[in-house]
């Protein structure tokens, strides 16, 4: 029986979730999922020292998963990665160099950077330079560092990485041939979705919710390019970590691997209606969900919490109650802590 705590921090439209296992044996397992953006780094050191190292044996997390290059989840790692340094176990990084051959991935770089002056493609060009400087700072430290793929799993299966394969990760990247295209829409879609507003009929998002979700389920190449995470704990309950993956990487999983009846769920991408289906939210039917979110009309989205409520679940998000505690089984309580509210 597997102890789980997990801290979804209050970095806005960010992540930064640190998962603290304990076995039976009492031997404690530190994961962290993410850092937020750069600025959030100091935040996520201060939480470990101040909340889970005291308790454990460790110094330092036993494992470091990046999702994803967006530097609203790789920038704070960068700072964290600096500070452990060395006694870091290992980190679990995708980076898309070792899958395009060197001369794509200069053009790539190139093209970012020849349009660098428009501030769409800002947002991207700086989070190409995350991951090379993060990757950088691992190998320096002699940190192992393993594709987070599928088929990436602790020996005793407990944390698995459930997405994306191989395939699927290296079908996002852009060829040679599409690499104008490519740079175009990824910019132009993480600029909207970090400074586009949503609009929102109240009504409808309150009493037809579902459809709403199901009218756009597309999202960038980088987002569905996420690692999807799966951690058995407790009652062997399944704990699913999304990153900003979309319903296509989602659907690729559930190709390969049961995804139903999750126990809790980090609702993707701060809950954007684009990245989940009703299917999906019936399939997996998570019956708590944890949303890291800035509380703007998009993220979440009204229409995303009252589908997943539709659907039993129990609905949170760091913009409503502040930094989330999730925690079953015996860690130390937090005076500092109150119960989240439900939205
Ligand atoms: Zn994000």
């Amino acid at each position: 029986m597997i102890d789980i705590s997990i801290d979804m921090l209050s970095v806005g439209n960010a992540d930064a979730i640190i998962v603290w296992l304990k076995d039976s044996n009492n031997n404690s397992y530190i994961i962290l999922i993410d850092g937020g953006n750069s600025s959030d780094g100091e935040r996520v050191i201060t939480h470990l020292e101040q909340y889970i190292f005291p308790h454990v044996r460790e110094s330092a997390p036993d494992l470091i998963v990046s999702t994803h290059h967006d530097k609203d989840h790789i920038g704070g790692l960068i700072p964290v990665v600096r500070h452990y340094g060395r006694r870091i176990g290992e980190i679990w990084i995708n980076n898309p160099a070792d899958h395009i051959s060197s001369h794509s991935y200069q053009s790539l770089k190139e093209s970012f950077r020849r349009k660098s002056a428009q501030k769409q493609f800002q947002v991207i060009t700086e989070s190409i330079a995350n991951i090379e400087e993060l990757i950088g700072i691992v190998d320096r430290n002699g940190i192992t560092r393993k594709p987070a793929l599928y088929g990436q799993e602790t020996q005793n299966g407990i944390i698995k990485v459930l997405g994306p394969s191989r395939q699927f990760y290296t079908s996002l990247l852009p060829g040679m041939d599409n690499i104008e295209d490519y740079v175009s829409s990824e910019a132009t879609y993480a600029y909207n979705s970090i400074f586009g507003e949503a609009s929102v009929n109240e009504h409808a998002e309150t009493n037809s919710p579902c459809p709403i979700v199901d009218e756009e389920n597309s999202t960038s190449a980088t987002n569905n390019s996420s690692v999807i995470l799966q951690v058995v704990a407790k009652s062997n309950d399944k704990y699913l970590f999304t990153g900003d993956a979309g319903v296509q990487a989602i659907e690729d999983v559930e190709a390969r691997v049961s995804i139903n009846e999750i126990y809790w769920l980090d609702v993707p991408h701060h809950g954007s209606r684009r990245n989940l289906s009703s299917r999906l939210i019936a399939l997996m039917s998570p019956q708590k969900c944890f949303i890291s979110a800035k509380g703007t009309s998009k993220h979440p989205r009204r229409a995303l919490v009252n589908c997943l409520k539709r659907h039993g679940s129990s609905v949170y998000s760091t913009h409503k109650s502040g930094s989330l505690w999730h925690h079953r089984g015996a860690f130390p309580d937090r005076n500092d802590y109150s119960t989240a509210t439900e939205l």
